[in-house]
């Protein structure tokens, strides 16, 4: 079966894959990191986007895209580390975007999963990078996990948003509603391919294609089906066959499609 899918995906593929969230600075590709890049390659993925979510990665994500043709990056603070924005942090990342301008900022957001209480800390952190977006042109990637309502309301209540992406969608009626009437974006992942993810799945049913973005947080957020515990952008062709399976349409027209909509979204992104 697996080997059926990636057979099939290199067959039919010529616009290749954009892995449009990842994070191949953690220290769990320290030792193999140009062999996984060879990998995914070969399986039609050829483009990446490494997600350098706190000031300690901001650095490591830039040399990612030195180091490899086709990769590129975003960059901001993850709400998980909110409790660091500061008037320092925030003047060091515009600095970092006008000099090195990475392809969105993110990922930004709120999240209360855990139980955390630095509320207004997120909520402050998420609006200046929304506002730092505007400033630098740039789309937002936004993390949001048991954070729906309050994500909605800092979005609804601003002037005006950058064009938004929300990654690993599982989102609700209410939000998928927002989103198809603003013309945002949807990242799909291993969380989707999960057999329990029902409501993932019947919003997902809701989207035009043009609305799908392709993403595998990795290393997190293994895709159903596969043994390994650390997730790669090899994976791709996975989540996109999943798709493809899901709303009853070809692996390749998920392909080309996703490409042109990470093209259309991330004006910035490099060729591969
Ligand atoms: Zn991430």
């Amino acid at each position: 079966m697996f080997q059926e899918i990636h057979s099939t995906t290199n067959a039919v593929d010529a616009a290749a894959f954009v892995d449009t969230h990842c994070h191949l600075d953690d220290d769990s590709f320290a030792s193999d990191l140009d062999a996984v890049m060879d990998r995914s390659r070969e399986l039609g993925v050829s483009r990446w986007i490494n997600v350098g979510f706190n000031p300690d990665r901001w650095q490591p994500s830039i040399d990612l895209a030195d180091r490899f043709p086709g990769m590129s990056f975003m960059l901001g603070v993850h709400p998980g580390d909110a409790r660091r924005w500061s008037d320092t942090v925030h003047a060091d990342l515009k600095e970092l975007m006008e000099r090195v301008p990475p392809v969105a900022i993110g990922e930004i957001g709120l999240d209360f999963y855990r139980g955390e209480t630095n509320v207004e800390q997120q909520v402050m952190a998420f609006q200046s990078q929304l506002d730092l977006a505007l400033e630098r042109g740039l789309p937002a990637a936004i993390h949001m996990r048991s954070a729906e309502s309050l994500v909605l309301e800092v979005i609804k209540s601003r002037y005006k948003t950058p064009p938004l992406l929300f990654h690993s969608y599982d989102g609700s009626d209410e939000l998928t509603g927002w989103i198809l009437a603003n013309d945002a974006y949807v990242g799909v992942g291993g969380l989707a391919t999960r057999t329990k993810s029902h409501h993932i799945h019947k919003q997902l049913r809701r989207f035009p294609l043009d609305r799908l973005l392709l993403e595998t947080d990795s290393p997190y957020l293994v895709p159903n089906g596969f043994k390994h515990r650390r997730n790669t952008p090899e994976s791709i062709p996975r989540i996109a066959a999943f798709v493809a399976t899901l709303l009853d349409t070809e692996a390749g027209l998920i392909a080309s499609q996703t490409t042109r909509n990470a093209e259309r979204f991330f004006e910035r992104l490099p060729p591969p």
